[in-house]
């Protein structure tokens, strides 16, 4: 197996040579890539069904049906995406034209997160192929089926020099962030970003970084309480919660929390049964490590709904919590499962003034009628996106930039965003060499009255 320096090499090599750089070379890549997931469909489906219990139509909601979305997308729009944008130049320009080139990188790693293991790895991989780069490949370790899948379809249809796949832990990631690389993009945890920037800074790369955070649900005393609650269920039990854009906590106005509780418990026994440890389309934990961290949430404030466990299984409950203060651990982490904990406010601008006074959210959500109080939450508060009336539902489309803001990341992608990020913004001015504007040069009677 080659070191992780050699491969870089080798992918230097490959870009140096102009080769990823033609629109039809790059959208047969595209299209390749395409193929590839559709030939290898059945073993991906059984991928993740061992990583996490997922289930047929989870993963092609959310994994394969959103890469095949993005994909077609990018394949419609490259063209348009690749042309260079004409720019205005001002009086003092004249004859000139002015436009703004889009350069591929170079080589980019692309280092992604367990929880949406095909997905997180393949999305920013089509932003960086389609902009023209190389891509070395790291999916988490966690979710090794789909990892070993993963490095076997992409060894059997690219060139390793034009697109490959490093499997292993975090020493093997922290050998290959050593790396000279042009661009890094990571998803992961917030603590795991900051060291990824650190080594990054060392060679100067660019990065995106795709995080998490504590996003929370606001649901208001005017919201439509019946919807508010299946699609506040939705966003929270797919995936058991293991999401980064989850609601991580409810924070319901006094009045509205009975009748919101009540219908979110309807809703998840409509979704998952009366058992969900028992239904087999329900997804399970990653690993013990992280069931056990979860379990410890189970004994906080009072169990409103589900709060059972099979350790066996690696299941956990959907659970609601109440009783809870901010005070409380599980108001501390990210909770990354399948457990809300419910916080209510009497007053929206307290609700207001208490999110602001943590870390800003990849994500928050409002649920309520009011247009002025829609967009005051919209304006006052900062998070990297989110939804008015829903949950997640706004990072499935691809005209939306998808990413985090302080403690939830840096850049964004999805859609013609991954295109940019994965592209520098060149600047060319082409000069006409017809005259020649005098004013600039010693001498000239603008500089002489400028003195
Ligand atoms: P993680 O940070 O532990 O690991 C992510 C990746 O980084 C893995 O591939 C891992 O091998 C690698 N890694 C770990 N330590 C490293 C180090 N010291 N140096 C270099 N690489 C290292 O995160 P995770 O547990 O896989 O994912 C969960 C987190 O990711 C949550 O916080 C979640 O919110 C976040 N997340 C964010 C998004 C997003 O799009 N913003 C999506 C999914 C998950």
């Amino acid at each position: 197996m080659k070191q992780p320096a050699e491969i870089v090499a080798d992918q230097h090599a490959f870009f140096m040579n102009g080769n990823t750089l033609d629109y039809l070379t790059r959208k047969e890549q595209l299209k390749k890539l395409k193929q590839m997931l559709k030939d290898y469909e059945t073993e991906i489906y059984q991928a993740l069904k061992i990583d996490l219990n997922k289930s047929t139509h989870e993963t092609l909601t959310t994994e394969l049906g959103f890469l095949y979305s993005e994909l077609d997308f990018a394949i419609k729009n490259l063209a348009a995406w690749m042309e260079p944008s004409k720019v205005a130049a001002p009086i003092t320009h004249k004859g000139t034209k002015n436009f703004i080139m889009k350069e591929p990188y170079g080589v980019s790693l692309i280092i992604s997160a367990w929880n949406y293991p095909l997905q997180l790895a393949l999305a920013p991989a089509i932003g960086s192929l389609a902009a023209g780069n190389c891509v070395v490949l790291k999916p988490s370790e966690y979710a090794k089926a789909t990892s070993l899948i993963l490095a076997e379809m992409i060894q059997n249809t690219f060139d390793p020099s034009y697109f490959t796949v490093v499997e292993g832990d975090k020493e093997i990631s922290e050998e290959l962030v050593k790396q000279r690389f042009d661009y890094i993009f990571f998803t992961g945890s917030t603590e795991v970003g900051k060291i990824i920037m650190k080594e990054a800074s060392t060679n100067l790369t660019p990065v995106t970084l795709e995080l998490g955070g504590k996003s929370p649900v606001i649901v208001d005393e005017d919201a439509n309480i019946s919807l508010a609650a299946k699609r506040i269920v939705w966003g929270k039990f797919t995936n058991a919660g293991q999401t980064c854009v989850a609601p991580d906590y409810l924070y319901v106005h006094e009045k509205a929390k009975f009748k919101l509780l009540k219908a979110m418990k309807k809703y998840i026994k409509s979704f998952y049964g009366k058992d969900p440890l028992k239904n087999d389309e329900y997804t399970h934990i990653i690993n013990q490590k992280h069931f056990n961290r979860l379990e410890q949430f189970l004994s906080t404030g009072t169990v409103l709904h589900g709060g059972n466990a099979d350790r066996e299984l690696l299941a956990i409950e959907p659970t609601i919590l109440d009783r809870i203060s901010w005070n409380d651990p599980i108001m501390d982490e990210e909770i990354f499962g399948p457990i809300l904990p419910v916080l209510t406010f009497n007053h929206i601008e307290d609700a207001v003034v208490k999110i602001k006074s943590r870390e800003k959210p990849l994500a928050l959500y409002y649920f309520g009628e009011s247009d002025k109080t829609q967009q005051q939450i919209m304006q006052f508060l900062s998070f990297g996106g989110g939804s008015i009336n829903d949950t997640f539902y706004h990072l499935a489309n691809p005209h939306l930039p998808f990413g985090g803001v302080g403690a939830s990341g840096m850049g964004s992608y999805h859609g013609k965003y991954s295109f940019d990020t994965f592209s520098h913004e060149k600047s060319i001015l082409k000069q006409t060499t017809k005259f020649d504007m005098p004013f600039r040069y010693p001498g000239s009677k603008l500089a002489q009255s400028v003195v």
